[in-house]
């Protein structure tokens, strides 16, 4: 019997963990072939972009290299860009390849496919707001965080030279602009002790902008009463209930005309589908640039294709879709290992049930903030402090363990530790 070719597009937090889990199961014993494809050559947790985006990381320390890493998964790595998916011929499309000189690295190559799973995440949703594509980044993959990082180092030496005020302002105050407001107010208390004598907390202003009339809307009152609290305490400048309807070069125009002045924007706010979803034309893609599956995950109308995470709409039994989160596509990732294995083996795939395990909110050194949902007690319960911190710590230790195993994750982790005690705290180049 020939092994089954299993193509997995994208290794975020859905992805990666499945391509370790098949890879260690099936890949390594030969038992069938798994492929994963990712535009990057290394994967970043995703919910630690902003922290890559300000500097507290290094993707050189974070970062898990596919190669290696799949390599000792079992799993082959590609580098690629889907650009088209056939269900009748069972193949995928990659783009072409370039440097950065613009000259062509690899044409585009055709992909044979037994199984395939869609894993590629999702991408910040502009509302169509006039000037957003043009003058905000996106805080949502990995050249995105490094783009705001270059963009923040210029903006420090400036303000460190000219003696000028540097503005930043955040469209979005889910969880990705709270953490990204309290993030660079640490950074700017940080920078003195890396030469840059003339800048204080003074010389920056934060604007977090929200059409909600709070911050992290989703989250119940308490948390987000709390989390304001923390960015009152340092500063931050919060437009609540304020929705922008034009971004251009100077900052952010909100609905009653008024000018939110920003040097550096950013735009964290909604979420849809890849745009290249929107050239899938064989799949049934939805308006929000979604590939709609079944409950068992797989595309509607085509047996062989799987998706999972943000690219995935999935509506759930009360008529809700699965929400896109970290967990939620580590959840998918875990069902559809085991549907992967039982249909191997012609057993029967399970559907997916999801479940919500809380919600935490770092705010940088300054505090972390949650609620957890109650195996102890039905409801849902506030935590903050350190135990919020421990917990939402243990968050990115249990996406480890998804990738390494529970052993090789924590030794992963006090390496980190290690190499990040032995650098600088702020990487500012
Ligand atoms: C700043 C930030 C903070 C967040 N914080 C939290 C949090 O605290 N808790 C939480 O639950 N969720 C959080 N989220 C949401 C969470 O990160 C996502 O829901 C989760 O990562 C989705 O996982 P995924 O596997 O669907 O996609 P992703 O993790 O986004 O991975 C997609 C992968 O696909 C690759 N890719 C994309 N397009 C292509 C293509 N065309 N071809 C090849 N490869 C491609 C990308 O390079 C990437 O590696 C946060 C998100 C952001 C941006």
């Amino acid at each position: 019997m020939t092994s089954k070719r299993i193509v997995i597009v994208g290794g975020g937090a859905g992805g990666l963990a499945l391509a370790s889990k098949l890879g260690r199961s099936l890949g390594l014993k030969g038992e069938a072939d798994i492929c994963l494809i990712d535009r990057n050559p290394i994967h970043i947790w995703k919910p630690k972009l902003h922290e890559l985006a300000v500097g507290v990381i290094d993707q050189s320390v974070e970062g898990v290299f596919y190669r290696d890493h799949g390599l000792k998964n079992g799993y082959r790595y590609q580098r690629g860009e889907l650009e088209q998916c056939d269900p009748d011929a069972k193949t995928i499309q990659l783009a072409a390849m370039y440097n950065e000189q613009n000259e062509l690295l690899l044409p585009p190559r055709t992909l044979q496919y037994d199984l395939l799973v869609l894993a590629v995440g999702g991408i910040s949703n502009s509302f169509n707001t006039p000037g957003a594509e043009k003058h905000c980044i996106f805080l949502d993959s990995l050249n995105s965080a490094e783009l705001f990082h270059r963009r923040l180092l210029d903006g420090l030496m400036l303000l460190n030279d000219s003696h000028q005020r540097l503005s930043i302002g955040i469209v979005g105050a889910g969880a990705t602009g709270v953490e990204l407001s309290a993030e660079l107010h640490h950074v700017i208390e940080s920078v003195r002790e890396y030469g840059y004598q003339n800048i204080s907390k003074h010389h920056l202003d934060i604007h977090l902008i929200e059409a909600a009339p709070k911050i992290l809307p989703q989250l119940p009152d308490k948390v987000s009463g709390r989390a304001q609290a923390v960015l009152d305490r340092i500063g931050v400048r919060l437009h609540l209930g304020v929705q922008v309807k034009e971004v251009t070069q100077s900052g952010f125009v909100t609905q009653d005309g008024t000018l939110i002045k920003a040097d550096l924007k950013v735009w964290a706010a909604g979420i849809k589908g890849p745009k290249v979803f929107a050239d899938l034309t064989k799949l049934p893609i939805n308006g929000r640039n979604q590939v709609e599956v079944d409950a068992c995950m797989r595309v509607k109308g085509h047996n062989d294709i799987y998706a999972i995470g943000d690219c995935a709409s999935l509506i759930m039994d009360n008529g809700q879709p699965v929400p896109p989160r970290a967990q939620a596509a580590s959840q998918m990732a875990a069902t559809l290992y085991q549907n992967i294995l039982a249909r191997l083996k012609d057993g029967a795939e399970k559907p997916f049930h999801y479940r919500d395990y809380g919600s935490l909110v770092s705010l940088s050194r300054f505090s972390a903030v949650g609620n957890l949902m109650g195996n102890l007690r039905s409801g849902d319960f506030f935590i903050e402090g350190h135990i919020a911190r421990f917990m939402y710590n243990s968050l990115y230790q249990r996406h480890l363990a998804s990738l390494f195993g529970w052993f090789s994750a924590l030794v992963y982790r006090l390496a980190q530790k290690l190499l990040r005690w032995q650098r600088p705290k702020l990487k500012l180049h």
